[in-house]
């Protein structure tokens, strides 16, 4: 490739190897396969650095080598670098030695992980030449698409299912994208969009861009381990859609480790997802190598994806690294972000609450052994899931502005306490 394309050497095929000029595309013409971003890693080597990261600016471009764009960042350019949070508290409650949240329910400019894909994907569809992006959403994508679009000044269409989340519908529609709504599930979202996106000469974020796209989660790795002070974690629990965030932070380790940034280590990867959509942790659990595609029905609606595109190599992931799925039921996933909020102060989307819910059965059974750490991938805001907790986080009590009245409160409260 020429060396107009930054670090990037070409797109290749993950099943056969075919190398294709790095545009606008995602799948072999030969087997269907997805493509991935192949990138020239003995000069990445020479430039990238721990000390030239460190003196860089604290968003995810600090490890711009390993992201697919060729020149500078021109969208998103202030996203990630979120806390990576020690969770004392929240390790007593689960009974593990060591437990560290990576908090992207405060990614910037809006509240969820997506915000690195998105970056990247828009940013690279600017250099591709392309004025109108799109996507195919369970939500936060089509927000982060919607806000990024916005700032750069790009048209944008979000394709999301009919029935989500209040929060997640505004959140699109604020920023003047136009914002489809599909009566069905995810996957005929998407399959919709796979025809627009044929048809329609616009960057499909996750469709013709899903090679670039994808590549932007595992800036959520290296700063897990950057974090950590420059270590893979012995064990990271990360919610399952697609797959596609499963698998790219572990590439993002195998990256690391590969360049020298982080000593030899060995790693877990372990997937979460709600019990009303799980077909990737229902095949772990059965000891297969493929999923059968499930219908959703889950509050984790950002999760919802019956047919996810990545399953396969998800499941690869967690075998290659002796990882584990769980699934959780709605209840328990509400339990996950009140557990989260209580011990933490963080307020998560139902999507933390799966991987916290996970997270506990994983340690209770010794698939996480006790003794060990671990870091929870918090990847959504729950200020916009709202509805999910809604009646189910104890109520307001109401008096009038006066002294005696809230003096009144506590009395009666205290007899109740003693009483009950
Ligand atoms: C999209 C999303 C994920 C994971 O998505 P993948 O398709 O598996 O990469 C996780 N959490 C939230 C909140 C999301 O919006
Ligand atoms: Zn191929």
């Amino acid at each position: 490739m020429d060396k107009h394309e930054g670090f990037m050497k070409a797109l290749k095929c993950r099943e056969c190897g075919k190398e294709y000029p790095l545009s606008a595309t995602h799948v072999c013409e030969f087997d269907f396969g997805p493509l991935e971003v192949a990138y020239d890693y003995d000069r990445i080597r020479q430039s990238l650095t721990r000390a030239a990261i460190e003196a860089r600016p604290r968003t995810m471009w600090r490890y711009r080598e390993l992201l697919p764009i060729a020149g500078q960042p021109t969208v998103g350019t202030q996203v990630g670098y979120t806390p990576l949070v020690k969770a004392d508290r929240l390790a007593k409650r689960l009974g593990i030695r060591e437990l560290w949240v990576k908090n992207d329910a405060v990614n910037y400019p809006t509240l969820s992980f997506k915000d690195r894909v998105v970056s990247v994907a828009l940013s690279r569809s600017q250099e591709l030449g392309f004025k109108t992006v799109a996507c195919a959403s369970t939500g936060n994508l089509a927000n982060s698409v919607a806000a990024n679009a916005a700032s750069a000044g790009l048209k944008s269409y979000v394709f999301i299912p009919s029935d989500l989340e209040l929060g997640k519908v505004v959140n699109s529609l604020v920023y003047g994208a136009n914002v489809i709504g599909i009566k069905g599930h995810y996957d005929e979202v998407n399959r919709l969009c796979a025809e627009i996106a044929g048809k329609f000469g616009w960057a499909f974020v996750n469709v013709n861009m899903r090679p670039y796209y994808a590549e932007g989660s595992k800036s959520m790795g290296f700063e897990i381990c950057e974090q950590l002070g420059w270590r893979t974690p012995q064990h990271t629990v990360v919610p399952m859609a697609s797959g596609s965030l499963l698998t790219k932070i572990h590439k993002s380790y195998q990256e690391f480790a590969k360049l020298g940034l982080v000593s030899e280590g060995k790693w877990h990867i372990h997937g979460a997802q709600a019990t009303g959509c799980n077909p990737i942790s229902a095949a772990e659990k059965a000891g297969l190598d493929f999923f059968k595609p499930v219908k959703p029905n889950t509050i984790a609606k950002s999760l919802a994806i019956g047919t996810p595109a990545d399953g396969f190599y998800a499941l690869k992931v967690m075998k290659e690294t002796a990882g584990h799925a769980e699934d959780v039921t709605d209840d328990e996933v509400r339990e996950g972000i009140r557990l989260l909020a209580e011990c933490e102060g963080i307020f998560a989307e139902t999507a933390g609450g799966v991987t916290v819910g996970v997270a506990k059965k994983l340690i209770a059974s010794g698939k996480i052994p006790a003794t060990d750490s671990a870091v929870l991938c918090i990847t959504g805001n729950g200020l916009k899931t709202l509805e999910a907790m809604t009646g189910h986080v104890g109520q307001t009590r109401e008096i009038r502005p006066s002294l005696r009245e809230f003096e009144a409160m506590l009395k009666d409260e205290e007899k109740v306490a003693v009483t009950a």
